[in-house]
């Protein structure tokens, strides 16, 4: 099983993964756009939350970070007038320090990324989509800023004239990537923001290619119940992309490979007239809220999405 993520979203989903799935059984292809450096130290905002999520690290309230972390040295960087808008907790703070130290040694963000998950006991393989350096970058009439600039320095209250992948255009899929998506068994796309998580890893070169060539299903859990998105910028950045923000608007995004749009059950009525090419909706309860929602959601994306090669 392949599963296409970003960090909050695509976390929450994993931890219904794992336990639906033996951990060896899954592979996660991850959103690297938000990838920054902070503190001189490379930071992969997404590929932690869903390395946290796979060990059981992830804290609980805040749904980034590792549980029970500590912020000392955050404390300490801030006396000594470094800036603190991103919080990096002091177990987070030696992902990035390991994750430093093998880049330095020549090592590649998919081989540093081996190395730590293996260190972690992780069983699932976690792939960043791509080794070379992809920004995205969000345009304000201010200027340009990083993603965590735009959403954890600024909450995302800034108004957005367009995204860009910086670096895009060279990139290639980071190894296991397509050959991953051309021999799956089922791919599926986490309740990640189709602009900012899943939209970088499909603008891959190859990525996009892949998934309508695999002859895997596909399916998506949709970010967005109603006309919003159950937290974040995705209603926004849709918008600006000319999207509809609906449960329809996310499948026409995916609609030249996507299979099956898993929404929710909110929707089921709204969603009877409507037709996306090449999509069928499977309407069930996606917020994940307790460990039980994520469970019972994972197990609805995987059986829905096998059900939709049955009926082809
Ligand atoms: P980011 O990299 O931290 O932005 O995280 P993601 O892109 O993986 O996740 C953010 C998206 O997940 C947002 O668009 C939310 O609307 C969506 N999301 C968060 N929690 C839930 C949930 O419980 N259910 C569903 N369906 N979507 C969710």
């Amino acid at each position: 099983i392949v599963v296409l993520t970003g960090g909050t979203g695509g976390a929450k989903f994993a931890q219904g993964l794992m336990r639906v799935l033996p951990a060896r059984e899954l592979t996660f292809v991850v959103n690297t756009g938000d990838d920054f450096r902070w503190w001189g130290l490379p930071v992969s905002p997404d590929l932690d939350s869903i390395t946290y999520a796979l060990a059981d690290l992830l804290s609980r309230d805040r749904g980034w970070g590792v549980e029970g972390d500590t912020f000392h040295c955050l404390e300490a960087m801030g006396r000594l007038g470094a800036p603190t808008w991103f919080r990096v907790g002091d177990r987070d703070l030696a992902t990035h320090l390991m994750r430093g130290q093998l880049l330095a040694a020549g090592k590649t963000l998919s081989a540093a990324t081996v190395e730590i998950t293996r260190r972690w006991e992780i069983e699932a393989r976690i792939l960043p989509m791509t080794d070379a350096r992809v920004e995205t970058r969000i345009l304000t009439p201010a200027g340009d800023l990083s993603f965590e600039e735009y959403f954890v320095r600024e909450r995302y209250q800034v108004p957005v004239e367009g995204v860009r992948l910086k670096g895009i255009e060279m990139a290639q899929p980071a190894p296991g990537v397509l050959e991953a998506i051309e021999t799956a068994d089922v791919v599926l796309l986490a309740p990640s923001n189709p602009i900012t998580s899943i939209g970088p890893i499909l603008a891959v070169p190859g990525i996009r290619k892949a998934l309508a060539e695999t002859p895997a299903p596909i399916g998506a859990v949709s970010p967005i119940v109603g006309s919003r998105a159950v937290s974040g910028p995705a209603g926004t950045l849709m918008q600006l992309q000319g999207l509809p923000v609906s449960p329809e608007g996310v499948a026409r995004f995916y609609a030249d490979f996507l299979d099956v749009l898993i929404a929710d059950e909110r929707d089921a009525s709204a969603l009877r007239g409507v037709s996306v090419s090449g999509v069928r909706f499977h309407c069930t309860q996606t917020l994940m809220k307790s460990l039980d929602d994520k469970v019972q959601l994972a197990r609805a994306a995987v059986e829905s999405t096998q059900q939709a090669q049955v009926v082809g």
